[in-house]
């Protein structure tokens, strides 16, 4: 799960970590408002989606030459301006794709005087089963350019997450920066501090670009916080932080039914019960010379309703050209798997070639209930005669 900005600024302002004053703002007038509770005269207007790059970014309905999504305001009455171009506009950055993302918060903070930008950032790392700590001097631009071109300025150091956080982490961390006195001693406790927050919260990642050192004081200026959502049981406290407007509509619909949804860019829908048979279903359409739609997983023991939501959202998606359900029925029987699949195609008006791939519990009866349903599904009798009829019913179609 993502959050914003402003509420990944709060939470590590718990643990203690220095960030300039800001308030988050809904409308006009509450970025006004905001700005006139800072103390200025430089204040930053931020726009609050779930993408990086924002300072760079262009708005879709402004002119090209427009500045971006980030931007330094001198009076409030240039707030007011800021605001007024961002708000409800569309900000397309690097990692936004195409489509971009619509600006629906802003964050206003004191702007601060930039001596210099550092970059600094925590993860998971399942190579070595530890928390990497990731350090560079090049601070403020985008890390994968740094880390294509300038390898060697960036700096991991891994910790032990049994051991723990320790002073010499720190002082590693403060040697990538090439930081040293009062300053080498403040990024220390930030990064102990940065640890806390990262382990207390279950983060999958927290990056901060940049880390800013100002008149002698290191201070977070941007962040993005991520975290494991297998741990969201264990953070109520974390609920309320979801933002779902920044969420794709069909993963959120999925998440309702407790199916595992992931969109994906191909035109062939897939409806498939368990991870593995799924994997092997998405390579086996792109053997033969097709894409993938989705990856769904309806799960082992699906049931009527569940089946029928799966489908309707793969055919919510306009992109769909066909569907190839393939079904493995141990613990769930195929017989219900049909009566789902026919339910749902009759509800729905399905307008694409649908392939049906049944195996195991009650199969036959699963195959009688489709050829007696007087729909246009075509059966298939295993893994490969499957995917083959799924392509060739799509490039038949198109
Ligand atoms: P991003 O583009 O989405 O990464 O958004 P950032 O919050 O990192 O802002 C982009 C850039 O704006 C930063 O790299 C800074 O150079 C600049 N910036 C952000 N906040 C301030 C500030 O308080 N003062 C000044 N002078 N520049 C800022
Ligand atoms: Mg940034």
């Amino acid at each position: 799960m993502n959050i914003h900005e402003y509420q990944a600024k709060e939470l590590l302002a718990k643990f203690g970590v220095p960030i300039p004053q800001g308030i988050a703002a809904l409308t006009v007038d509450e970025a006004v408002a905001a700005a006139g509770k800072l103390p200025g005269p430089l204040y930053v207007v931020k726009s609050q989606i779930h993408a990086g790059g924002r300072g760079k970014g262009k708005f879709k309905e402004l002119a090209p030459e427009a500045k971006g999504g980030v931007r330094l305001a001198k009076s409030v009455d240039e707030v007011r301006a800021h605001a007024t171009d961002m708000l409800g506009n569309t900000l397309v950055t690097i990692q936004t794709g195409d489509a971009g993302k619509q600006v629906n918060r802003l964050y206003v903070t004191d702007g601060v005087d930039i001596g210099k930008e550092y970059y600094l950032s925590m993860l998971v790392d399942r190579a070595t089963g530890r928390i990497a700590i990731v350090a560079s001097t090049e601070g403020g631009m985008d890390i994968e350019a740094v880390a294509h071109d300038t390898p060697e300025k960036i700096f991991t150091i891994t910790v032990d997450p049994v051991a723990g956080f320790q002073p010499h982490h720190g002082r590693a961390v403060a040697k990538a920066l090439a930081l040293s006195g009062d300053l080498a001693k403040q990024c220390q406790t930030l990064t102990g501090q940065i640890y806390a927050a990262f382990v207390a919260l279950d983060c999958e990642q927290i990056e901060i670009n940049p880390l800013a050192e100002s008149g002698g004081k290191l201070m977070v200026l941007d962040t993005k916080m991520s975290f494991d959502g297998n741990a969201m049981f264990r953070h109520p406290e974390l609920v309320p932080l979801r933002d779902e407007t920044e969420e794709d509509a069909m993963e959120l619909e999925a998440s309702k039914y407790d199916l595992a949804y992931i969109k994906l860019d191909g035109d062939i829908g897939c409806m498939v019960n368990g991870a593995g048979l799924a994997m092997a279903t998405m390579d086996i359409i792109k053997l033969n010379g097709a894409f993938p739609a989705n990856f769904l997983d309806v799960g082992g023991g699906a049931s009527k309703e569940k089946v029928t939501a799966a489908f309707k959202i793969i055919l919510a998606d306009p992109a769909v050209k066909g569907i190839l359900v393939n079904i493995f029925g141990g613990i769930m029987r195929c017989d219900i798997i049909a009566e789902g699949v026919v339910a749902a195609a009759r509800e729905v008006k399905l307008a694409v070639p649908l392939v049906v791939r049944l195996e195991g519990t009650n199969v036959a009866e699963g195959k009688k209930i489709m050829a007696e349903s007087g729909l246009p599904i075509v059966s298939a009798d295993n893994l490969g005669d499957a995917a083959q009829k799924i392509v060739a019913e799509v490039k038949k179609a198109a």
